[in-house]
C-alpha cells in the first residue's frame, strides 16, 4: 500500500460539502483507506487574486493504486464535481482541485505527474492543512514544519467543524 498526502482546494460552490463528497469518492475509487483529514480553512486567493477566497485541507490516505494510477482517479472526481480544464484560467476559480503532494518517497518527474510536488514550499495554503496532519513528514528533504515557518501564513483561518 502507498502512503499518499493529497491537498484539496476550491473556490466555487459549497466547498466544504464537496471536500465530503470528494474524499469519499476518492476511498472508494482508489482502493484507500482515510488515515487523516484536515481541518478546512479559508485562504486568500492565490496567483489570479481578482476571485472568491478558497478553501483548502488535506487528507492522508492509503491505496492499492500505484501513482499514475492514482492520479487518473483524482482527474475523475476532479470532473466528477464540475471541473472542465478547459474552460478555466489558470489560477483561476475552480469547484475542485486536487493536488498529489507526495506518494512514499517517491520521486518522479514526468511530463503528467511531479512527486513531490514541486510547489508544495511556495504554498502555505497547503502546507498549513498539511502541517496539522503530517508536521513531522520529511518531503523532498524539507519537514513540513520547517516550510511552514518559513512562509507567510497571513489571512488563512481555520473553519469550525461542520460536526
Ligand atoms: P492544476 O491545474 O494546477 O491542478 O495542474 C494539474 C496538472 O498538473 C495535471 O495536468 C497533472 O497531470 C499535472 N501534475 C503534475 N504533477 C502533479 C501532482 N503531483 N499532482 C497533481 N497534478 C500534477
Amino acid at each position: 500500500m502507498g502512503n499518499v498526502l493529497i491537498a484539496l482546494g476550491g473556490n466555487v460552490g459549497d466547498v466544504r460539502a464537496t471536500f465530503q463528497k470528494a474524499i469519499v469518492q476518492i476511498c472508494g475509487m482508489a482502493q484507500g483507506v482515510l488515515i487523516a483529514r484536515s481541518s478546512d480553512y479559508a485562504t486568500p486567493p492565490w496567483g489570479d487574486e481578482d476571485q472568491a477566497p478558497f478553501i483548502n485541507a488535506c487528507i492522508e490516505i492509503e491505496t492499492g493504486l500505484d501513482p499514475h494510477a492514482l492520479l487518473f482517479v483524482m482527474q475523475k472526481v476532479e470532473q466528477k464535481f464540475g471541473r472542465t480544464r478547459s474552460k478555466e484560467r489558470r489560477w483561476g476559480p475552480r469547484t475542485l482541485d486536487l493536488d498529489m503532494i507526495a506518494y512514499d518517497d517517491v520521486s518522479l518527474q514526468k511530463p503528467d505527474l511531479t512527486l513531490p510536488h514541486p510547489r508544495l514550499f511556495e504554498r502555505a495554503f497547503v502546507l498549513v492543512p498539511l502541517a496539522e496532519i503530517a508536521p513531522d513528514r520529511v518531503i523532498g528533504g524539507i519537514r513540513v514544519r520547517d516550510g511552514l515557518a518559513s512562509v507567510s501564513t497571513q489571512g488563512i483561518e481555520r473553519l469550525p467543524d461542520t460536526g
